[in-house]
């Protein structure tokens, strides 16, 4: 799985979505440049979002908050005194790792003991298989099962949570080594803040001190009262935004899965107090099906609700997306009830409510907040979209089959020949013209059409139109189906109507 991750990341790479930051320096770690490709891909997907949340609701709007707030703002959040990592480091290796990861990676290892004993009895007992009863009998099953149990019962379901010297204390009991070389010499686990600080303006003095904001969120709530004014919002109602956050990630491995530079889009819904779990289900709800919506297939998605909550929450859950390494949080929502805005009324000494006309009193709204990641989704996109096949010929190919209106380009536009004599490059490109304001296209003329057919399936582009000899003659093209490969014969007029149904929005 994590060779599918490699394969995905080096596809990305070759083929202009996303590079490692600076690469001709060796890279930054965890940072990384979404190229010509990937930056179409992102956009499409960030105006998917906005159209989903704010242009199909008319109680939704957004904001775009700058990314240096006053340091105050992180106080009363909470960032300053609890945004932190447990770290622990190996003394040989002098590597360094987020405890709570360690414990995690083990309890994958085990549970992928467990499904191995499934797969395993499976096959032997084929149809008369029965899982639920052989989970609950197999003793290699029960033991390994109980080792997940009794850890997760000693760590509380965060493990962020735990306790640190027993964080330490478990991983040596489990006998955790370092990954890299083995050894098992940890030093103690401590607290390591996420945020990343600088100075504002020319005097480095700790009241200078600022920080990169570590989610977007509090640009909203600080702005709260500002948008409920302005735009005569009334109770229930939402603000938007997709930004830059910046988190010091202890360890930031797994490609865009966690960087320490990343992007956010974010939702704060502004309720009655008393009325949140309702609309906590609510966008529950909402947040799913927009997913599926998307066909990157039903099954890859999951809730794992949280049972150990944030001091902020009163209700929160994950869904979860099968990433190549598994199941892993790809959006959380949370149901912040009015910790935030109360926290800054306290910090700020102004008033941050609601005037409620139809009760005729003003109180502090609870929050329900989606909170989806930009690079996460784009992985999600991107790796359930990495195919490769063997085609019928024997030949094989690697397809990203995306979701249309998300690929970087909607369609080619290729002239069978480059030739400029055979008129074919001026007619295609007077296609082309024709096209260019409605959908996103590419013109390739160089190097023979199948290779060209290639270029476009491992990019995704999902239609090439092909210019050839009859073209000129009757004003029909080919258009080829990037996922069925089927070619069909139609009028440039049709070829529109065909693109417009299946790449829009
Ligand atoms: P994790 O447990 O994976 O560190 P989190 O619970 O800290 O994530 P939130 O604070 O809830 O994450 O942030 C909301 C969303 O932002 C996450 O669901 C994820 O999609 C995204 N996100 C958080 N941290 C990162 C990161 N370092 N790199 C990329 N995306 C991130």
């Amino acid at each position: 799985e994590d060779n599918l991750l490699k394969k995905i990341a080096s596809h990305a790479k070759e083929y202009g979505f996303i590079f490692p930051s600076s690469e001709i320096y060796d890279g930054l770690g965890a940072a990384y440049d979404y190229g010509q490709n990937g930056v179409e891909l992102k956009n499409s997907i960030k105006q998917y979002w906005w159209k989903a949340m704010v242009q199909m609701h008319e109680n939704i709007v957004g904001i775009d908050a700058s990314i240096f707030m006053h340091p105050t703002t992180w106080k009363a959040s909470g960032h300053v005194d609890a945004f932190n990592d447990p770290m622990i480091d190996n003394k040989d290796s002098k590597k360094r790792y987020r405890a709570d990861v360690l414990i995690e990676e083990y309890i994958a290892k085990v549970e992928a003991k467990i499904q191995k004993e499934v797969t395993k009895a499976e096959k032997r007992f084929g149809d008369a298989f029965d899982k639920e009863q052989f989970l609950a009998t197999n003793p290699n099953v029960l033991r390994n099962q109980s080792k997940i149990d009794s850890i997760n019962e000693r760590l509380g379901n965060g493990l962020e949570n735990g306790d640190l010297a027993d964080i330490k204390a478990l991983i040596e009991e489990l006998g955790i080594a370092d990954p890299v070389s083995g050894s098992k010499n940890w030093t103690d686990v401590r607290q390591f803040n996420l945020m990343f600080s600088t100075e504002m303006g020319s005097v480095a003095e700790d009241a200078n001190k600022i920080y990169l904001r570590p989610e977007t969120a509090q640009g909203i709530f600080v702005n709260f009262l500002n948008v409920q004014k302005t735009g005569r919002m009334k109770i229930p109602f939402g603000i938007a935004q997709i930004g830059k956050a910046f988190r010091n990630e202890i360890i930031a491995r797994q490609f865009i899965f966690r960087m320490r530079e990343f992007e956010q889009m974010e939702m704060q819904y502004f309720v009655k107090p008393g009325e949140e779990i309702e609309w906590y289900q609510t966008w529950k709800a909402k947040r799913i099906a927009w997913h599926k919506s998307l066909g990157l297939g039903e099954d890859n998605y999951r809730f794992h609700d949280h049972l150990n909550l944030a001091h902020y929450a009163n209700a929160a859950a994950d869904i979860q997306f099968n990433f190549p390494m598994g199941f892993k949080e790809l959006e959380g929502i949370h149901s912040r009830t009015d910790f935030d805005l109360k926290a800054h009324e306290e910090h700020s000494g102004k008033k941050l409510q609601f005037f409620d006309t139809v009760e005729n009193k003003a109180y502090v709204p609870y929050v329900v907040e989606t909170s989806l990641g930009l690079d996460r989704m784009f992985l999600a996109v991107l790796s359930s979209a990495y195919t490769e096949e063997t085609l019928e010929d024997g030949s094989e190919r690697t397809v990203l089959k995306l979701p249309a209106p998300l690929a970087p380009y909607h369609v080619a536009v290729l002239p069978l020949l480059k030739k400029v004599e055979s008129g074919l490059p001026a007619k295609a490109r007077e296609i082309l013209t024709e096209l260019q304001f409605d959908f996103n296209c590419q013109y390739d003329e160089k190097d023979a059409i199948g290779k060209r057919y290639r270029r476009q399936d491992a990019i995704g582009t999902p239609y090439c139109i092909t210019v050839d000899h009859q073209t000129l003659e009757d004003n029909t093209v080919t258009i080829r189906d990037r996922d069925d490969l089927s070619q069909i014969r139609v009028s440039i007029d049709e070829v529109k109507g065909k693109l417009k149904e299946t790449t829009s929005m």
